[in-house]
């Protein structure tokens, strides 16, 4: 498995702990706010060079042990790659944490990560209410099976005993307060719910950078009607 990027020390990917972040390349999904765009691209049509090889990424981990506490996978979309067990398996002999950054379409890998006690922490994301069309919306593109594999890793997840905590990115456009205490309901019982700031500067579709984010003030709010059926909602900066 080939990474497109390193973050070799992140005090905020992996809350409470000193994190490598890994970025995968490509996603299934195109999420019109995705920030990320230049990871979508599949290896060799982009022009971005500096690719990381799982030896290279092996043996800096190797030599950073005591400094760092934890890897952590985010992207793109680490589960398209199915090399990514054996990866994680490789870090977890080094003794590290591993956190995924995922957006739940590939339950079967999601669950046989969790079986394996690969994974320590998951952050998944729930893009909108759990209805096919709003969902498609907000994900910009999305077959039925990866709609149904996001309700089975929100299944998982909500059984799961490792750290794991759900965020939306709240986007005026499709998100009123309604869609996101929908979601908490959905989610009912969760640990950790995350409201993240939409940022217009940096879009997938261009056509979002005109649209207004919610202030901190609305966000709040917002969190505070999720409040009931979640023990922490935290709003935050993507
Ligand atoms: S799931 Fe959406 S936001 Fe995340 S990398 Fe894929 S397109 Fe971007």
């Amino acid at each position: 498995m080939r990474f497109a990027g390193l973050l070799k020390q992140s005090l905020t990917d992996y809350p409470g702990k000193i994190a490598a972040v890994l970025f995968s390349r490509g996603c299934n999904l195109r999420c019109p706010f995705c920030h990320n765009a230049h990871l979508l691209v599949k290896l060799g049509r982009t022009a971005m060079d500096s690719e990381i090889e799982t030896s290279q990424l092996i043996s800096f981990l190797k030599e950073r042990r005591g400094f760092l506490d934890a890897v952590v996978f985010s992207g793109g979309e680490p589960t398209i790659n199915p090399e990514l067990p054996q990866v994680i398996r490789q870090i977890k002999e080094i003794g590290y944490l591993v956190k995924l950054d995922t957006n739940g379409s590939n339950s079967l890998m999601l669950d046989q990560l969790l079986q394996q006690e690969l994974l320590d922490y998951v952050a998944m994301d729930i893009k909108a209410p759990l209805e096919y069309e709003k969902y498609l919306q907000a994900s910009g593109r999305l077959t039925f099976e990866d709609f149904f594999n996001i309700r089975s890793s929100i299944n998982l997840l909500q059984t799961a005993s490792i750290t794991v905590e759900f965020r939306t990115t709240v986007v005026p456009v499709w998100h009123q307060t309604e869609d996101i205490i929908q979601i908490a309901r959905y989610i009912e019982g969760a640990r950790l719910y995350s409201l993240q700031q939409f940022n217009p500067r940096t879009t997938l579709d261009p056509e979002l950078s005109g649209v207004k984010p919610y202030s901190k003030v609305e966000l709040n709010e917002i969190a505070a009607r999720c409040q009931p059926y979640i023990h922490k909602v935290r709003v935050c900066n993507v």
